[in-house]
């Protein structure tokens, strides 16, 4: 067992009340993480909040627990000061992805657990581990290091991380880990079927529609490496989908032959943009989503801006990373 791993588990035992933090533009890792030390850790006899400070998408609340347990900040803040001994971060690679809670963060023991090669260790305890594919991972770690009893349920809420992070296994994040783990957690009842019915086989015909028009809005960069698309706030109100629940279409980006880097530009209030970064094969878009004042993993990546311009925001950005990703000295390259 790892040293941090032995740490961590070592403070959740001694600590009856925990406060679980997860971040903002919550995913399938995060809510999977959140959601399995939950259950976890209250089939321990522990007194356990989960709290994101930040809408949960639509097909992320279709899954068991997912509004029972994951609480918002307002829940949380009267009580705060008296109800929890430490806090613990999943899936956070900076104090800003916390959101509200980032305020808090001097008032706990915070344990951080996470897996991004950008984390910048912002917990009292830390255990990051870039080598995993997702969080979940480290949580199921800490959980049967915890000698939790995993049921049918438990094991396909963990399972749901794996399976989103590394994009249904077939990422280069699939590693023999993943297998092991995910085979392990198969033996404890988790239904993949169950997982892939209610994400990829259940797209709403207005997110087909949607689709569609980022399409439209297609365009490729040096050579057709760099594929890169905008999704406005217009776009969504035409077919009434709220921010939160519309994909970023980003990996259908990637999928066209020849890209090496995706990226959409997707808005999320008047003015302000989430940006996704995805590459293929060598492309390192963490080292790009830093230097925007974002982070993320090799292979997928983001970061936020505010611009009033956004046409000519993308060409500025696509400019900086083909001229980055043109030149070797920058060391984007990866592998
Ligand atoms: P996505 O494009 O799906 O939002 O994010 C891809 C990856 O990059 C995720 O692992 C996510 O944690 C990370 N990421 C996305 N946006 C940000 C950001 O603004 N800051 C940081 N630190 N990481 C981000
Ligand atoms: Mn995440
Ligand atoms: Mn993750």
């Amino acid at each position: 067992m790892s040293e941090n791993l032995k740490e961590i588990v070592e403070e959740i035992s001694k600590n009856d009340n925990v406060l679980i933090v997860g971040h903002i533009l919550p995913d399938g890792d995060d809510v999977s993480s959140l959601v399995s030390m939950t259950l976890g850790l209250e089939k321990l006899g522990k007194n356990v909040t989960a709290v994101i400070d930040d809408e949960i998408p639509e097909y992320l609340l279709q899954f068991p627990w997912v509004k029972s347990k994951i609480k918002k900040f307002e829940d949380v803040e009267k009580i705060i000061y008296k109800n929890f001994d430490i806090m613990v971060i999943l899936d956070c690679s900076s104090p800003d992805r916390i959101g509200k809670f980032e305020k808090y963060l001097n008032a706990f023991h915070v344990l951080l657990i996470d897996h991004h090669v950008t984390n910048t260790h912002f917990g009292n305890l830390n255990w990051v581990d870039p080598t995993m594919a997702s969080t979940a991972q480290m949580v199921y770690r800490i959980l049967t290091s915890l000698n939790v009893e995993y049921d049918k349920e438990l094991a396909t809420m963990n399972l749901l991380g794996i399976a989103t992070d590394t994009g249904f296994f077939k990422y280069q994040n699939a590693d023999v880990l993943v297998f092991k783990d995910v085979t392990e957690l198969i033996e404890k009842g988790a239904n993949i079927s169950d997982i892939s019915n209610t994400i990829l086989d259940n797209i709403p015909l207005e997110q087909i529609y949607l689709y569609k028009d980022v399409i439209s809005n297609l365009k490729l960069a040096l050579n057709g490496q760099i594929a890169y698309s905008l999704l406005s706030l217009d776009m969504l109100s035409k077919y009434n989908v709220l921010p939160k629940d519309s994909p970023s279409f980003v990996e259908n980006l990637r999928s066209i032959r020849g890209v090496e880097i995706a990226i959409v530009f997707q808005e999320y209030e008047k003015g302000s943009y989430h940006v996704s970064l995805r590459s293929k094969k060598w492309a390192d878009v963490s080292k790009i989503a830093l230097n925007y004042g974002g982070g993320g993993h090799p292979r997928a990546a983001g970061f936020s801006i505010e611009t009033n311009d956004i046409k000519q925001t993308m060409e500025e950005i696509v400019y900086y990373i083909s001229k980055t990703i043109g030149n070797p000295s920058r060391n984007l390259a990866y592998q």
